[in-house]
């Protein structure tokens, strides 16, 4: 039992209504890679192969030359740009991140520079590289793509994210056109997207996704693209790559998750998902100082979520500490507040398991009945929260 293994650790059992969040444990991992991931480690196997099968697999449902799996989408990002460097060079492979070749320059748009839990860039100069940003945060155009490449230029690489400036970046198809036409090859990092096909056939030499986000496979990472790039990709577990290895578990998982991936009722799953959003919508429309509407995801992947808007003085509580009571107890409910300094956060129905948003919703109205009969403001000042959570951090594992 599942549950059991929680207990055995001294864990609390989360809700997740949050999204697929790394601190969180990624996803709840699919039946399909249960299974082949237990059937596998007690074997052994001929890794290589077992890539190629995943080739296969990553071909068929992205519609790319061939594939690889590896670590995480982070570490796709960093053994893209190293094999870019290196081309098929043994040597060079084992010399990084010395030494690199001629070109060492990434370009990448200002607005796209953003922070998965790690910084995007960092995955890029891990490699050696430099990251080369054009344009402004809110602005970028093709020109400034076309005037920021020279004899320099190793890459340009896109990220497709929530995270990243809404407006004002340069629309994928034009800035893969443009990037082609100085010959230089185009790296999308598109760990969070639904879309499989669409980034290879509007252009990307190489897209990446996380094996362990919407796919629910095991943490890993998949790698998709142009033969002869993907092939000095893979040439990079010889040298940088080891520390990012990935597992016969981890490849078999994710080659289980992509099939999966293929048969999934989709349709299903966002009648179940639409059913939390109403449910929580009715339990909040109308309460005190509290609005709610259903959004659509800003990737444009098929996925809705619910935003509740705080009017503190008539809720007699913050966004923040709402979503901070939320989360204590011992059944938590992590909710989506990457943005809740600006009184609204998010509850995202994708990772939940059944019931759970009866839980959800029950535990929203308990707080914000007990913030009404409050005769104070629940305030938390939100640059103390933020230093409390960078206090918890550093003080790990105490
Ligand atoms: C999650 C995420 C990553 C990192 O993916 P991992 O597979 O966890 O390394 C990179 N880029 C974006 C846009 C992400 O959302």
């Amino acid at each position: 039992m599942s549950a059991d293994i929680l207990a055995k650790l001294n864990l609390r059992h989360v809700i997740n209504a949050s999204g697929t969040m790394t601190g969180l444990g990624a996803s709840i991992v699919g039946q399909q890679s249960i299974q082949s991931i237990a059937g596998i480690l007690g074997n052994f196997v001929e890794i290589d192969d077992l890539q190629r099968r995943a080739s296969k697999t990553i071909a068929d449902l992205t519609g790319a030359e061939c594939g690889f799996i590896t670590a995480s989408c982070s570490a796709g990002i960093t053994l893209s740009i190293a094999a870019l460097m290196t081309g098929n060079d043994l040597g060079a492979i084992e010399r990084l991140p010395n030494h690199v070749g001629p070109k060492s320059d990434v370009i990448m748009q200002m607005g796209h520079m953003i922070n998965y839990g790690a910084p995007v860039d960092q995955a890029v100069r891990l490699s050696g590289a430099t990251v080369v940003p054009i344009g402004q945060a809110t602005s970028a155009s093709a020109f400034h793509l076309a005037s920021a490449i020279n004899e320099n230029t190793l890459a340009a690489l896109y990220v497709v994210s929530h995270h990243t400036v809404e407006y004002g970046q340069i629309p994928f198809k034009t800035f893969a056109a443009v990037a082609h036409e100085h010959n230089v090859p185009v790296i999308v990092d598109a760990a969070s997207e639904y879309d499989l096909t669409g980034f290879i056939r509007d252009g990307a030499d190489i897209v990446l996704y996380s094996g362990h986000k919407f796919l629910g496979g095991p943490t890993s990472g998949i790698v998709a693209g142009r033969k002869d790039i993907v092939r000095n990709i893979y040439l990079q577990n010889r040298g940088i790559g080891r520390g990012m290895k990935v597992g016969k578990e981890g490849i078999a998982g994710a080659i289980a998750a992509l099939e999966a991936w293929k048969t999934r009722d989709h349709a299903a799953i966002r009648a179940r998902e639409k059913r939390a959003l109403d449910l929580w919508h009715a339990t909040l429309n109308g309460r005190p100082g509290v609005s709610v509407r259903i959004m659509p995801d800003p990737t444009h992947n098929p996925l809705d979520r619910l935003r509740i808007d705080i009017d503190s003085m008539a809720a007699h509580i913050t966004a923040w500490d709402l979503v901070d009571r939320l989360a204590k107890g011992a059944q938590p409910i992590v909710a989506r507040d990457h943005e809740v300094e600006h009184g609204y956060f998010f509850l995202d129905p994708c990772n939940l398991q059944p019931d759970q948003e009866q839980i959800v919703a029950a535990r929203l109205a308990e707080e914000l009945d007990i913030a009404q009969k409050s005769n104070d403001l629940i305030a938390t000042p939100f640059e103390e929260r933020t230093l409390n959570k960078e206090r918890a951090i550093l003080n790990w594992p105490d």
